[in-house]
Protein backbone atom coordinates (compact mmCIF):
# COMPACT_ATOMS: atom_id res chain seq x y z
CA UNK A 1 0.00 0.00 0.00
CA UNK A 2 0.99 3.60 -0.84
CA UNK A 3 1.89 5.62 2.58
CA UNK A 4 3.46 8.08 0.35
CA UNK A 5 3.24 11.32 2.33
CA UNK A 6 3.42 15.04 0.53
CA UNK A 7 4.03 17.95 3.33
CA UNK A 8 3.68 21.30 2.47
CA UNK A 9 5.03 23.88 5.11
CA UNK A 10 3.40 27.55 5.24
CA UNK A 11 5.37 30.83 5.47
CA UNK A 12 5.48 30.92 9.31
CA UNK A 13 6.63 27.68 9.41
CA UNK A 14 9.58 28.94 7.65
CA UNK A 15 9.94 32.11 8.81
CA UNK A 16 13.52 32.04 10.60
CA UNK A 17 16.76 29.31 11.17
CA UNK A 18 14.34 28.23 14.19
CA UNK A 19 11.53 27.11 11.91
CA UNK A 20 13.54 25.31 9.44
CA UNK A 21 14.74 23.11 12.14
CA UNK A 22 11.30 22.03 13.30
CA UNK A 23 10.20 21.32 9.97
CA UNK A 24 13.47 18.95 9.75
CA UNK A 25 12.60 17.28 12.59
CA UNK A 26 8.64 16.14 11.24
CA UNK A 27 9.95 15.06 8.16
CA UNK A 28 12.48 13.07 9.52
CA UNK A 29 10.29 11.67 12.40
CA UNK A 30 7.97 9.67 9.32
CA UNK A 31 10.02 8.03 6.16
CA UNK A 32 6.88 8.25 4.56
CA UNK A 33 7.84 12.26 4.41
CA UNK A 34 9.46 12.09 1.50
CA UNK A 35 7.92 15.38 -0.60
CA UNK A 36 8.03 18.65 1.01
CA UNK A 37 6.67 21.93 -0.60
CA UNK A 38 7.40 25.19 0.74
CA UNK A 39 6.15 28.82 0.89
CA UNK A 40 8.25 31.62 1.05
CA UNK A 41 9.34 33.02 4.36
CA UNK A 42 6.30 34.85 6.77
CA UNK A 43 6.38 36.76 9.77
CA UNK A 44 8.32 36.15 12.24
CA UNK A 45 7.04 38.60 14.59
CA UNK A 46 3.72 40.50 13.99
CA UNK A 47 4.55 43.15 12.50
CA UNK A 48 7.47 42.02 10.36
CA UNK A 49 7.07 41.56 6.60
CA UNK A 50 6.46 38.86 4.55
CA UNK A 51 9.42 38.22 1.70
CA UNK A 52 6.55 37.52 -1.07
CA UNK A 53 4.81 41.26 -0.07
CA UNK A 54 8.46 42.56 0.08
CA UNK A 55 9.35 40.81 -3.52
CA UNK A 56 6.20 42.64 -4.99
CA UNK A 57 7.03 46.07 -3.45
CA UNK A 58 10.54 45.50 -5.02
CA UNK A 59 8.70 44.99 -8.74
CA UNK A 60 6.55 47.87 -7.89
CA UNK A 61 9.41 50.14 -7.47
CA UNK A 62 11.45 48.72 -10.41
CA UNK A 63 8.50 49.07 -12.83
CA UNK A 64 8.02 52.97 -11.55
CA UNK A 65 11.76 53.57 -12.26
CA UNK A 66 12.59 54.20 -8.30
CA UNK A 67 15.37 52.39 -6.36
CA UNK A 68 14.13 48.98 -4.84
CA UNK A 69 17.86 48.02 -3.36
CA UNK A 70 17.08 48.91 0.25
CA UNK A 71 14.01 46.48 -0.25
CA UNK A 72 15.79 43.76 -1.77
CA UNK A 73 18.52 43.94 1.01
CA UNK A 74 15.69 42.89 3.49
CA UNK A 75 14.91 39.81 1.42
CA UNK A 76 18.30 38.64 0.67
CA UNK A 77 19.16 39.49 4.47
CA UNK A 78 16.02 36.85 5.47
CA UNK A 79 17.65 33.96 3.30
CA UNK A 80 21.01 34.42 4.05
CA UNK A 81 20.32 34.56 7.49
CA UNK A 82 18.47 31.28 7.70
CA UNK A 83 21.59 29.90 5.26
CA UNK A 84 24.01 31.11 7.74
CA UNK A 85 22.48 29.98 11.19
CA UNK A 86 21.85 26.47 9.32
CA UNK A 87 25.32 26.25 7.83
CA UNK A 88 24.51 24.92 4.08
CA UNK A 89 26.32 25.19 1.59
CA UNK A 90 24.42 26.45 -1.54
CA UNK A 91 25.67 29.33 -3.42
CA UNK A 92 22.79 31.87 -2.71
CA UNK A 93 24.94 34.57 -3.39
CA UNK A 94 24.69 33.84 -6.80
CA UNK A 95 20.81 33.01 -6.68
CA UNK A 96 19.90 36.40 -4.69
CA UNK A 97 21.69 38.04 -7.83
CA UNK A 98 20.30 36.44 -10.49
CA UNK A 99 16.72 37.67 -9.21
CA UNK A 100 18.25 40.99 -8.13
CA UNK A 101 19.64 41.32 -12.24
CA UNK A 102 15.69 40.18 -13.35
CA UNK A 103 13.79 42.38 -11.44
CA UNK A 104 16.37 45.72 -12.74
CA UNK A 105 15.67 44.19 -16.10
CA UNK A 106 11.68 44.65 -15.58
CA UNK A 107 10.75 40.97 -14.91
CA UNK A 108 7.26 40.58 -14.33
CA UNK A 109 5.66 40.38 -11.08
CA UNK A 110 4.64 36.69 -11.11
CA UNK A 111 8.48 36.09 -11.81
CA UNK A 112 9.49 38.39 -9.34
CA UNK A 113 6.52 37.19 -6.66
CA UNK A 114 7.38 33.63 -7.35
CA UNK A 115 11.19 33.63 -6.11
CA UNK A 116 10.42 33.80 -2.37
CA UNK A 117 9.42 30.16 -2.83
CA UNK A 118 12.28 29.13 -5.17
CA UNK A 119 14.75 30.43 -2.42
CA UNK A 120 12.85 28.92 0.00
CA UNK A 121 13.05 25.41 -1.68
CA UNK A 122 16.72 25.76 -2.56
CA UNK A 123 17.28 26.07 1.01
CA UNK A 124 15.18 23.45 1.72
CA UNK A 125 16.70 21.10 -0.54
CA UNK A 126 19.95 21.91 0.68
CA UNK A 127 19.28 21.41 4.48
CA UNK A 128 17.39 18.00 4.03
CA UNK A 129 19.89 16.92 1.24
CA UNK A 130 16.93 16.40 -1.19
CA UNK A 131 16.43 16.73 -4.72
CA UNK A 132 15.39 20.27 -5.84
CA UNK A 133 12.66 19.89 -8.52
CA UNK A 134 11.75 23.55 -10.01
CA UNK A 135 7.83 24.02 -10.47
CA UNK A 136 8.17 26.23 -13.77
CA UNK A 137 9.28 22.62 -15.29
CA UNK A 138 5.89 20.51 -14.13
CA UNK A 139 3.34 22.81 -13.43
CA UNK A 140 1.89 24.54 -16.46
CA UNK A 141 -1.40 27.16 -16.75
CA UNK A 142 -2.97 27.48 -19.82
CA UNK A 143 -3.01 31.42 -22.22
CA UNK A 144 -6.06 32.10 -19.73
CA UNK A 145 -3.42 32.05 -16.35
CA UNK A 146 -6.13 28.44 -15.55
CA UNK A 147 -4.23 25.34 -14.13
CA UNK A 148 -3.81 22.65 -16.77
CA UNK A 149 -4.74 20.06 -14.45
CA UNK A 150 -3.55 17.39 -16.76
CA UNK A 151 -0.86 18.05 -17.98
CA UNK A 152 0.52 18.80 -14.71
CA UNK A 153 -0.33 15.44 -13.77
CA UNK A 154 1.63 14.09 -16.23
CA UNK A 155 4.50 15.69 -16.12
CA UNK A 156 4.28 15.86 -12.49
CA UNK A 157 3.75 12.37 -11.65
CA UNK A 158 6.80 11.21 -14.87
CA UNK A 159 9.31 13.49 -12.74
CA UNK A 160 8.62 12.13 -9.59
CA UNK A 161 8.21 8.53 -10.34
CA UNK A 162 11.48 7.35 -9.36
CA UNK A 163 10.56 7.63 -5.53
CA UNK A 164 13.72 10.14 -4.81
CA UNK A 165 12.50 12.39 -2.00
CA UNK A 166 11.91 16.20 -3.25
CA UNK A 167 11.09 19.73 -2.85
CA UNK A 168 9.23 21.60 -4.78
CA UNK A 169 8.43 25.25 -4.25
CA UNK A 170 4.89 26.12 -3.86
CA UNK A 171 3.03 29.15 -5.68
CA UNK A 172 4.02 28.87 -9.12
CA UNK A 173 4.22 27.06 -12.56
CA UNK A 174 4.75 28.53 -16.23
CA UNK A 175 2.57 29.13 -19.22
CA UNK A 176 2.87 26.55 -22.36
CA UNK A 177 6.26 29.00 -23.38
CA UNK A 178 7.87 28.70 -19.69
CA UNK A 179 6.67 32.68 -18.50
CA UNK A 180 6.79 32.07 -14.67
CA UNK A 181 2.73 32.43 -13.33
CA UNK A 182 1.99 32.48 -9.57
CA UNK A 183 -1.56 31.41 -8.17
CA UNK A 184 -2.94 33.41 -6.01
CA UNK A 185 -2.26 34.45 -2.79
CA UNK A 186 -1.71 31.11 -0.26
CA UNK A 187 -1.17 29.84 -3.65
CA UNK A 188 1.55 27.47 -2.06
CA UNK A 189 -1.55 25.16 -0.99
CA UNK A 190 -2.45 24.05 -4.37
CA UNK A 191 0.80 23.17 -5.31
CA UNK A 192 1.26 20.65 -2.25
CA UNK A 193 -2.01 19.14 -3.30
CA UNK A 194 -0.69 18.72 -6.94
CA UNK A 195 1.80 16.58 -5.62
CA UNK A 196 -0.15 14.89 -3.72
CA UNK A 197 -2.10 14.09 -6.77
CA UNK A 198 0.79 12.87 -8.83
CA UNK A 199 2.53 10.66 -6.60
CA UNK A 200 -0.76 9.09 -5.41
CA UNK A 201 -0.28 10.07 -1.87
CA UNK A 202 -1.55 8.51 1.41
CA UNK A 203 -1.88 11.78 2.94
CA UNK A 204 -1.66 15.44 2.27
CA UNK A 205 -0.22 17.05 5.03
CA UNK A 206 -0.86 20.90 5.28
CA UNK A 207 1.53 22.32 8.00
CA UNK A 208 0.66 25.62 9.59
CA UNK A 209 0.85 27.65 12.78
CA UNK A 210 -3.04 26.36 13.71
CA UNK A 211 -3.72 23.00 14.70
CA UNK A 212 -6.86 22.88 12.25
CA UNK A 213 -10.58 24.13 11.59
CA UNK A 214 -12.33 25.38 14.56
CA UNK A 215 -15.95 24.99 14.86
CA UNK A 216 -16.80 28.86 14.63
CA UNK A 217 -14.57 31.92 14.49
CA UNK A 218 -12.88 32.38 17.63
CA UNK A 219 -13.23 35.86 17.44
CA UNK A 220 -16.74 35.43 18.36
CA UNK A 221 -17.28 32.51 20.17
CA UNK A 222 -14.60 31.60 23.14
CA UNK A 223 -12.78 28.79 22.86
CA UNK A 224 -14.51 26.94 20.35
CA UNK A 225 -14.30 23.19 19.85
CA UNK A 226 -11.83 22.05 17.18
CA UNK A 227 -13.07 20.29 14.13
CA UNK A 228 -11.40 16.66 14.21
CA UNK A 229 -12.89 15.07 11.06
CA UNK A 230 -14.47 17.10 8.20
CA UNK A 231 -15.25 16.30 4.44
CA UNK A 232 -14.22 18.12 1.36
CA UNK A 233 -18.08 18.49 0.89
CA UNK A 234 -18.83 20.19 4.49
CA UNK A 235 -15.94 22.39 4.56
CA UNK A 236 -16.70 23.87 0.81
CA UNK A 237 -20.40 25.10 2.40
CA UNK A 238 -17.89 26.60 5.08
CA UNK A 239 -15.49 28.24 2.89
CA UNK A 240 -16.49 30.98 4.28
CA UNK A 241 -14.17 30.00 7.45
CA UNK A 242 -12.06 27.50 5.84
CA UNK A 243 -10.11 30.22 3.67
CA UNK A 244 -8.24 31.51 5.85
CA UNK A 245 -6.36 28.68 6.37
CA UNK A 246 -6.42 26.77 3.43
CA UNK A 247 -6.89 28.01 -0.01
CA UNK A 248 -10.03 26.88 -1.37
CA UNK A 249 -8.61 25.57 -5.26
CA UNK A 250 -6.20 23.36 -3.07
CA UNK A 251 -8.82 20.61 -2.38
CA UNK A 252 -9.95 20.12 -5.37
CA UNK A 253 -6.67 17.70 -6.44
CA UNK A 254 -6.94 16.08 -3.65
CA UNK A 255 -10.55 15.67 -3.42
CA UNK A 256 -10.83 14.00 -7.06
CA UNK A 257 -8.22 11.83 -5.74
CA UNK A 258 -9.59 10.55 -3.07
CA UNK A 259 -6.32 11.62 -0.72
CA UNK A 260 -7.20 13.57 2.77
CA UNK A 261 -5.99 16.33 3.69
CA UNK A 262 -4.33 16.77 7.19
CA UNK A 263 -3.60 20.38 8.61
CA UNK A 264 -1.36 20.34 11.20
CA UNK A 265 0.43 22.82 13.61
CA UNK A 266 4.32 23.04 13.08
CA UNK A 267 4.29 24.60 16.09
CA UNK A 268 2.57 21.75 18.18
CA UNK A 269 3.20 18.83 16.10
CA UNK A 270 2.19 15.79 18.32
CA UNK A 271 -1.34 17.52 17.88
CA UNK A 272 -3.61 15.36 15.42
CA UNK A 273 -5.10 19.28 13.70
CA UNK A 274 -8.06 18.49 11.54
CA UNK A 275 -8.45 15.73 8.66
CA UNK A 276 -10.44 16.64 5.75
CA UNK A 277 -11.57 13.79 3.97
CA UNK A 278 -14.42 11.82 1.44
CA UNK A 279 -16.23 10.32 3.59
CA UNK A 280 -15.34 11.73 7.43
CA UNK A 281 -17.26 9.05 9.95
CA UNK A 282 -20.08 9.97 11.54
CA UNK A 283 -20.20 10.14 15.06
CA UNK A 284 -22.81 9.98 17.37
CA UNK A 285 -21.25 11.57 20.33
CA UNK A 286 -20.04 14.40 17.75
CA UNK A 287 -22.33 17.65 17.80
CA UNK A 288 -25.25 17.66 15.02
CA UNK A 289 -23.53 20.47 13.12
CA UNK A 290 -19.55 20.36 12.15
CA UNK A 291 -18.91 24.10 12.16
CA UNK A 292 -20.85 27.71 11.55
CA UNK A 293 -19.26 30.48 9.31
CA UNK A 294 -20.30 32.97 7.85
CA UNK A 295 -19.29 36.79 6.09
CA UNK A 296 -20.81 40.08 6.03
CA UNK A 297 -21.19 42.44 3.15
CA UNK A 298 -23.77 40.86 0.92
CA UNK A 299 -26.57 42.63 -0.72
CA UNK A 300 -30.24 40.98 -1.58
CA UNK A 301 -31.84 41.31 -4.68
CA UNK A 302 -35.58 40.35 -4.25
CA UNK A 303 -37.63 40.51 -7.60
CA UNK A 304 -41.04 39.76 -7.20
CA UNK A 305 -43.91 39.37 -9.83
CA UNK A 306 -47.40 37.65 -9.68
CA UNK A 307 -47.21 34.13 -11.99
CA UNK A 308 -43.42 34.06 -12.57
CA UNK A 309 -43.27 30.49 -11.97
CA UNK A 310 -45.26 29.90 -15.38
CA UNK A 311 -43.50 32.59 -17.37
CA UNK A 312 -40.74 30.86 -19.50
CA UNK A 313 -37.06 32.28 -19.40
CA UNK A 314 -37.86 34.49 -15.82
CA UNK A 315 -34.90 33.12 -14.07
CA UNK A 316 -32.52 33.28 -17.18
CA UNK A 317 -33.37 36.89 -17.66
CA UNK A 318 -32.52 37.58 -14.07
CA UNK A 319 -29.43 35.77 -14.17
CA UNK A 320 -28.32 37.15 -17.40
CA UNK A 321 -28.57 40.53 -15.85
CA UNK A 322 -25.86 39.29 -13.39
CA UNK A 323 -23.44 38.00 -15.45
CA UNK A 324 -23.24 40.29 -18.36
CA UNK A 325 -22.23 42.83 -15.95
CA UNK A 326 -19.72 40.49 -14.17
CA UNK A 327 -21.27 39.71 -10.84
CA UNK A 328 -21.55 36.19 -9.58
CA UNK A 329 -24.10 34.76 -7.96
CA UNK A 330 -23.64 33.38 -4.22
CA UNK A 331 -27.09 32.30 -3.36
CA UNK A 332 -30.33 31.86 -5.18
CA UNK A 333 -33.71 31.28 -2.78
CA UNK A 334 -37.10 31.71 -4.81
CA UNK A 335 -40.59 31.37 -3.48
CA UNK A 336 -43.29 30.77 -6.05
CA UNK A 337 -43.43 34.46 -7.15
CA UNK A 338 -40.75 36.00 -5.64
CA UNK A 339 -36.66 35.67 -6.59
CA UNK A 340 -33.93 36.46 -4.40
CA UNK A 341 -30.13 37.25 -5.57
CA UNK A 342 -27.70 37.42 -3.07
CA UNK A 343 -24.81 38.75 -4.55
CA UNK A 344 -21.48 40.64 -2.91
CA UNK A 345 -22.19 44.14 -1.94
CA UNK A 346 -18.59 44.91 -3.02
CA UNK A 347 -18.83 43.62 -6.62
CA UNK A 348 -22.69 44.52 -7.45
CA UNK A 349 -22.27 48.25 -6.35
CA UNK A 350 -20.51 49.81 -9.08
CA UNK A 351 -22.93 48.18 -11.70
CA UNK A 352 -25.90 48.41 -9.27
CA UNK A 353 -28.23 50.24 -11.50
CA UNK A 354 -27.58 49.01 -14.81
CA UNK A 355 -28.26 45.64 -13.31
CA UNK A 356 -31.27 46.73 -11.71
CA UNK A 357 -32.77 48.20 -15.30
CA UNK A 358 -31.81 45.45 -17.29
CA UNK A 359 -33.60 43.10 -15.03
CA UNK A 360 -36.64 45.57 -15.32
CA UNK A 361 -36.47 45.93 -18.93
CA UNK A 362 -36.35 42.13 -19.75
CA UNK A 363 -38.17 40.81 -17.37
CA UNK A 364 -41.41 43.56 -16.14
CA UNK A 365 -41.42 42.19 -12.32
CA UNK A 366 -43.66 44.21 -9.81
CA UNK A 367 -41.34 45.12 -8.06
CA UNK A 368 -37.63 44.54 -7.26
CA UNK A 369 -36.11 45.77 -4.39
CA UNK A 370 -32.22 45.57 -2.89
CA UNK A 371 -31.54 44.93 0.73
CA UNK A 372 -27.95 46.10 2.04
CA UNK A 373 -25.56 45.27 4.69
CA UNK A 374 -26.94 41.63 4.63
CA UNK A 375 -24.86 38.60 6.82
CA UNK A 376 -25.15 35.16 5.30
CA UNK A 377 -24.36 32.54 7.68
CA UNK A 378 -23.79 28.30 6.79
CA UNK A 379 -24.82 25.87 9.74
CA UNK A 380 -23.19 22.92 8.31
CA UNK A 381 -23.01 19.30 9.23
CA UNK A 382 -22.95 15.79 8.19
CA UNK A 383 -24.92 14.88 10.80
CA UNK A 384 -27.83 16.59 10.43
CA UNK A 385 -29.38 13.66 8.17
CA UNK A 386 -29.51 11.68 11.46
CA UNK A 387 -31.14 14.15 13.24
CA UNK A 388 -34.75 15.83 13.23
CA UNK A 389 -35.40 18.79 14.07
CA UNK A 390 -32.31 20.42 13.30
CA UNK A 391 -33.60 23.67 11.84
CA UNK A 392 -36.54 23.66 14.41
CA UNK A 393 -33.90 23.89 16.91
CA UNK A 394 -31.45 26.36 14.95
CA UNK A 395 -34.61 29.17 14.54
CA UNK A 396 -35.42 28.57 17.93
CA UNK A 397 -32.21 30.26 18.86
CA UNK A 398 -32.03 32.49 16.69
CA UNK A 399 -35.89 33.71 17.90
CA UNK A 400 -34.24 33.22 21.35
CA UNK A 401 -31.89 35.81 20.71
CA UNK A 402 -34.35 38.07 19.27
CA UNK A 403 -32.89 37.83 15.99
CA UNK A 404 -34.54 38.58 12.68
CA UNK A 405 -34.09 35.92 9.57
CA UNK A 406 -34.53 37.80 6.63
CA UNK A 407 -33.66 34.78 4.05
CA UNK A 408 -32.90 31.17 4.30
CA UNK A 409 -31.55 28.60 2.36
CA UNK A 410 -31.39 24.68 2.80
CA UNK A 411 -29.29 23.16 0.71
CA UNK A 412 -30.94 20.04 -1.13
CA UNK A 413 -27.96 17.55 0.47
CA UNK A 414 -29.46 18.20 3.94
CA UNK A 415 -25.83 19.46 4.76
CA UNK A 416 -26.30 22.89 5.53
CA UNK A 417 -28.55 25.44 6.53
CA UNK A 418 -28.19 29.25 4.80
CA UNK A 419 -29.57 32.18 6.97
CA UNK A 420 -29.48 35.88 5.89
CA UNK A 421 -29.41 38.00 8.89
CA UNK A 422 -28.38 41.50 9.04
CA UNK A 423 -24.63 42.95 9.36
CA UNK A 424 -25.51 43.96 12.82
CA UNK A 425 -26.76 40.55 13.98
CA UNK A 426 -24.25 38.90 12.33
CA UNK A 427 -22.14 37.92 15.18
CA UNK A 428 -24.96 36.95 17.61
CA UNK A 429 -26.55 34.91 14.88
CA UNK A 430 -23.02 32.60 15.14
CA UNK A 431 -23.25 32.87 18.56
CA UNK A 432 -26.89 31.52 19.19
CA UNK A 433 -26.41 28.68 16.47
CA UNK A 434 -23.17 27.38 18.09
CA UNK A 435 -24.47 27.50 21.82
CA UNK A 436 -27.52 25.94 20.84
CA UNK A 437 -25.62 23.16 19.27
CA UNK A 438 -22.37 22.86 21.20
CA UNK A 439 -23.05 23.59 24.56
CA UNK A 440 -26.86 22.52 25.24
N1 LIG B 1 4.03 33.12 -0.51
C1 LIG B 1 2.76 33.22 -1.16
C2 LIG B 1 1.86 34.18 -0.40
O1 LIG B 1 2.30 34.82 0.53
C3 LIG B 1 2.12 31.89 -1.36
C4 LIG B 1 1.92 31.06 -0.13
O2 LIG B 1 2.47 31.33 0.93
O3 LIG B 1 1.15 30.09 -0.20
O4 LIG B 1 0.74 34.35 -0.77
Amino acid sequence: MNKKIVTKFGGSSLADAGQFAKVKAILLLDPNRQYVVPSAPGRRFKEDDKVTDLLYKCHRLASMGEDFQETFDLIAARYMDIAEELGLTVDLGAALDEVNEKIAAGANADYCASRGEYLNGMLMADYMGWRFLDSAEVIKFDAHGQLDAELTNRLMSERLADGIPTVVPGFFGSYYDGTVHTFSRGGSDITGAIVARAVNAATYENWTDVSGFLMADPRIVENPREISSITYKELRELSYMGASVLHEDAMFPVHKAGIPTNIRNTNDPNHPGTIISLDAPFDAAHPTITGVAGRKGFSVVSIAKAMMNTELGFSRKVLSAFEEYGVSIEHLPTGIDTMCVVVSEEALAPVREKVLSRIVATTSPDTITVHDNMSIIATVGRGMVHNCGTAARLFSAMSRAGINVRMIDQGSSELSIIVGVDDTDYAETIKAIYEAFVNQ
